[in-house]
């Protein structure tokens, strides 16, 4: 797994981009560069080693925009033809049913990621164009496609299907996809090395800003959080998560909202952001603590919400050995986790309220030694996954 590789995460307006070693994990370099083709100075973050470099550049588009980013490495390092770069890796959101693993990209890949447009219309044609510039730019490495959806292309039908007409779904695509794969595989096959067991029946709650959970099978997600978008399951930042899908026809109807005015709602103006003004759960905390009903109320939904998740995937697992935490809220937020983890005493879950306040690095245990179930926070980390796939698909 040796050479250094170059993960990009190239969005509709910004591309971010880790320069890192797969074995061991080490970052060289990173960066984020953002507001690209606004019409502004694009400001670019670049940090190697100790130096941290802000700037504005001319970034018109992803192609000005990503000759800046490489600018930045010639002008303040690594320099890149020093480095040598084994492999460059493209983070993709939808992969639809045509990619269950990463894979080289060529031309043919470019349009199949890019019939995906319709199913993740913010996030697949910014791929597209990163993947498209950093080919031209980099034409010498492979370059690998490193899916989002990837970890749940081959979940069972029963829970990839939505009880619709088959037709209609066939017809247009309609099955769950879900999200945050790279992470929610990570997490899991770090929970499976530390606990030196595959077997596992594992729930990973991925909680950031968007939030998904999965349950995973000895390896294998076996159902997840998120569906035909990320919109769907738990209680997000901005997003809505679960709710009636009549709700949609009712706003139509009743409050005369046209169906771009609902997208925009569910998805951004929903959640914590939705019942508190404030979409940081930091913030929703601090109103919490200040007596703030709709706070509490907000908090309240938020874990009421979660809890409902792992009952229904400890069933669907038909037991449970791990709950693994992972990002912002799962990493950072002990409340938030004692709020889940305290009510499920019933499952075999023995919280260890000292262990869950601590703070610390690396994968920690939440529970006591002698709780069936045990509860972790593992550290997220997609760029490292996605580096370790690119360099054993670039090295076969
Ligand atoms: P992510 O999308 O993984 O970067 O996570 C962002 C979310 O993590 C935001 O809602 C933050 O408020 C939350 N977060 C980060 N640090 C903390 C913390 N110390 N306590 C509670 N929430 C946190």
């Amino acid at each position: 797994m040796t050479g250094t590789v170059l993960v990009i995460n190239s969005g509709s307006s910004s591309i971010k981009y880790q320069l890192l070693e797969p074995a061991t994990g080490t970052v060289h370099a990173s960066g984020l560069l953002e507001r690209i083709g606004e019409g502004v100075d694009a400001p670019l973050h670049h940090t190697a080693g100790d130096t941290v470099h802000d700037t504005t550049v001319y970034a018109t588009d992803h192609s000005s925009g990503l000759r800046a980013v490489l600018g930045a490495f010639a002008e303040i390092g690594p320099d890149l033809g020093d480095v040598g770069i084994a492999a460059v890796g493209h983070r993709v959101v939808q992969g639809g049913d045509t990619f269950s693993g990463p894979v080289l990209i060529d031309d043919e890949v470019i349009d199949a990621i890019d019939s995906y447009s319709p199913l993740a219309p913010l996030h697949n044609p910014g791929n597209v164009a990163g993947i498209r510039v950093a080919r031209e730019l980099l034409p010498s490495v492979p370059h690998v496609a490193v899916f989002d959806t990837a970890f749940f292309a081959n979940l069972p039908d029963d829970a990839a299907t939505y009880a619709i007409d088959t037709d209609v779904a066939s017809s247009y695509g309609i099955r769950r996809y879900g999200a945050h794969g790279t992470s929610h595989e990570f997490v899991a096959k770090a929970v499976a090395e530390h606990l030196r067991r595959d077997d596992l029946k594992q729930i990973v709650l991925h909680l950031g800003n968007g939030a998904s959970a999965s349950a995973v099978d000895s390896g294998r997600a076996v159902d997840t959080s998120m569906g035909l978008t990320p919109l769907e399951g738990l209680v997000m930042g901005t997003r809505t998560g679960d709710i009636d899908p009549a709700v949609v026809f009712h706003l139509s109807r009743v409050a005369g909202m046209e169906i771009d005015e609902i997208d925009a709602l569910l998805n951004r103006r929903s959640g914590l952001k939705g019942m508190t003004g404030q979409n940081d759960m930091r913030a929703v905390r601090q109103m919490a603590a200040d007596g703030d009903e709709r706070a509490v109320l907000a908090l309240a939904v938020y874990t009421h919400r979660l809890r409902k998740y792992v009952g229904a995937y400890a069933a669907v697992l038909g037991g449970l050995d791990v709950i693994a935490f992972t990002a912002g809220v799962g990493e950072n937020s002990a409340e938030t986790r004692a709020e889940v983890l305290r009510p499920l005493a019933f499952l075999g879950v023995e919280l260890d309220e000292a262990a869950n306040a601590a703070r610390g690095d690396g994968i920690r245990r939440l529970t006591t030694e002698g709780s069936a179930v045990t509860a972790l926070v593992v550290p997220t980390n997609e760029e490292l996954e996605i580096a370790r796939l690119a360099i054993d698909l670039a090295r076969d």
